[in-house]
C-alpha cells in the first residue's frame, strides 16, 4: 500500500511540474497540489545520508547558491529548492521531482532554503541532518513580528537528531545551540575594524536571550553581531570550528581558519558571512577544502543581489538589500559610505513587499541612515511612493537639505542622477522595486 502510495505521489507531482514547467508557472504548485492528495507522502520518502537545511532572516539565498555550487564543485549531485519555494509544498516539489518511482532520492545531497516559519511545518515529516541557522534579525514586521517570536517558530522545527550548524556571533541564533551537544559554530574571530560599542540605532544584543539580564560585548563586528557574554546565566559566544580569522571588506578578501584565504567579487560584510557559512557546510559534506576554496574565490552571485546600471552614461551599482529588513540596509549603506570616489545613494520605497500589500515604514527607523552623513556621500536620492515618508526619517539624520533630493517618481530622480557622469552612484532598494531601477538603466548585468 505503501508502496502504490509514493509511486502515485511521486508519479504525480513529477508529471505537474512537467506541466508547471510548459505553462511556466511557480515552482511549489506540483508539491502544494500533491501534498493536497499526500499530506504526509515526505515521510516514506527515502532521502539520502546529507539533508541539509538553511533557515535564517538574511543570506538564506546567496548561502544556499554558494553551498549549491560548492558542493556540486566537490562532486556530489545536489537536489536544491528555488528561491521563493522555500516553504513545505516547494520542498516537496524538490523532493519528490528527484525521486526515482520507488520514493528514492536520486540526488547525493538534499539542500533545501527554509522559509523561518514553515520550517517547523516542513520537519514534522522528515529532518535534516544538519541544520544552519545564519542569523535572525528585525525582518518583515508585518509578517515576522519580533526576531524572537520567529526564534520560538525555529525552536519548534529543531530535534535533538539534527546537528546544528550556528552563527556563534549572533545570541539569538546561537542559543539553539545551548545545552546542546551536536552543534557545529561559525564565526569571525576579533577583527581588525571590530567596535567596543554598538551604535547603531537599536541594539538587539541588549539582553541575554537565555535569562533576560544585560548582556555584555567584548566587541561588535556590526550592529548585534560580536563577542558576547551574560554575566548572569554564563550564556556566551562560543568557540568557532570555523572562523573568519581575517578579513578585509575594502580589499575584498577572507580568511579562514588561518590558511584559506578566499577573495571576494562583492566586498560587504554580508558576504563575508555567507561565504563562511558555505564552506563551513563544504567542509561537513566532506569537499575537499581546496575545492572549496577554489569555488568560492571570487565567487560571482547570480541572484541579482548586486548588479550594474547606467543611467546617462554615469556609472552605478544597485544593491538590492531588503524593505522592513534595517540590517539588510545598513550593510548597503556601508558599501556606499566606503566608496572613496563619493558616490550619490538613491533610495526607492515604492512597493514594500513584492508579496503582501503593507504601507507600515516604521522600520525606515530603525535603520542607521545616519551613517550617510559622510563626506563620500555627495547627494541622496529619494524616489518612490514613499519617498515623503522617507524624507521625513531623513529630517532626523542631521544630512544638510542641499544634500537630500525628493521625487516620487523614480524616472525624474533617474534624471537628477544623469547630471553627473564624474561619479558613482548607488541605488538601494528591495527585490520589491529593484527592477523599476533595472528597467531605467542603457546597460545591466551581474556586478562584478
Ligand atoms: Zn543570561
Amino acid at each position: 500500500m505503501k508502496k502504490i502510495k509514493v509511486f502515485l505521489a511521486v508519479l504525480m507531482c513529477r508529471t505537474l511540474r512537467f506541466a508547471a514547467r510548459l505553462l511556466g508557472r511557480g515552482s511549489s504548485l506540483p508539491g502544494k497540489w500533491t501534498l493536497k492528495l499526500f499530506p504526509d507522502i515526505l515521510k516514506d520518502i527515502q532521502l539520502p545520508d546529507l539533508v541539509i537545511a538553511v533557515t535564517g532572516s538574511n543570506g538564506k539565498t546567496s548561502t544556499i547558491e554558494m553551498i549549491n555550487r560548492v558542493l556540486s564543485g566537490g562532486g556530489l549531485k545536489v537536489a536544491v529548492n528555488r528561491e521563493g519555494s522555500n516553504q513545505t509544498e516547494g520542498v516537496a516539489t524538490t523532493i519528490l521531482s528527484d525521486c526515482t518511482l520507488s520514493g528514492k532520492v536520486k540526488s547525493d545531497v538534499v539542500l533545501l532554503e527554509n522559509d523561518e516559519q514553515w520550517a517547523r511545518h516542513t520537519f514534522r515529516y522528515f529532518h535534516p541532518k544538519y541544520y544552519v541557522i545564519t542569523n535572525l534579525y528585525r525582518d518583515q514586521m508585518t509578517r515576522n513580528g519580533h526576531p524572537e517570536w520567529i526564534a520560538d517558530k525555529i525552536a519548534k522545527s529543531i530535534y535533538d537528531d539534527m546537528t546544528l550548524v550556528l552563527n556563534a556571533d549572533d545570541p539569538l541564533s546561537a542559543s539553539f545551540g545551548y545545552n546542546r551537544n551536536n552543534v557545529i559554530y561559525f564565526g569571525a574571530d576579533h577583527l581588525e575594524g571590530d567596535k567596543t560599542e554598538n551604535n547603531s540605532i537599536y541594539n538587539d544584543g541588549n539582553y541575554c536571550p537565555i535569562c533576560k539580564h544585560p548582556m555584555k560585548y567584548d566587541y561588535y563586528h556590526y550592529n548585534h553581531i560580536g563577542s558576547y557574554h551574560c554575566g548572569n546565566c554564563g550564556y556566551k559566544r562560543q568557540d568557532t570550528a570555523y572562523s573568519l580569522s581575517a578579513a578585509d571588506t575594502n580589499e575584498g578578501w577572507i580568511e579562514i581558519n588561518g590558511k584559506y584565504r578566499i577573495h571576494l567579487a562583492f566586498k560587504g560584510i554580508y558576504h563575508c558571512y555567507n561565504t563562511l557559512a558555505a564552506f563551513t557546510v563544504s567542509q561537513i559534506a566532506g569537499v575537499d577544502p581546496q575545492t572549496a576554496v577554489k569555488v568560492l574565490d571570487n565567487y560571482n552571485m547570480t541572484n541579482g543581489r548586486v548588479q550594474r546600471l547606467v543611467y546617462g552614461g554615469r556609472e552605478g551599482t544597485l544593491l538590492a538589500s531588503k524593505h522592513e529588513n534595517s540590517i539588510s540596509y545598513d550593510r548597503s549603506i556601508d558599501v556606499a559610505t566606503a566608496d572613496e570616489k563619493g558616490a550619490d545613494v538613491m533610495i526607492i520605497v515604492d512597493a514594500i513587499s513584492r508579496k503582501y500589500f503593507t504601507s507600515e515604514t516604521s522600520w525606515l527607523w530603525d535603520i542607521d541612515f545616519e551613517n550617510l552623513n559622510n563626506e563620500n556621500i555627495r547627494h541622496v536620492v529619494l524616489a518612490g511612493r514613499y519617498c515623503y515618508d522617507l524624507a521625513v526619517r531623513f529630517e532626523y539624520t542631521g544630512i544638510p537639505q542641499e544634500k537630500i533630493k525628493v521625487y516620487e517618481s523614480i524616472p525624474e530622480a533617474v534624471e537628477f542622477l544623469k547630471g553627473d557622469r564624474e561619479h558613482p552612484f548607488y541605488v538601494i532598494t528591495c527585490f520589491a522595486d529593484s527592477g523599476k531601477a533595472l528597467s531605467l538603466s542603457e546597460v545591466k548585468g551581474v556586478r562584478l
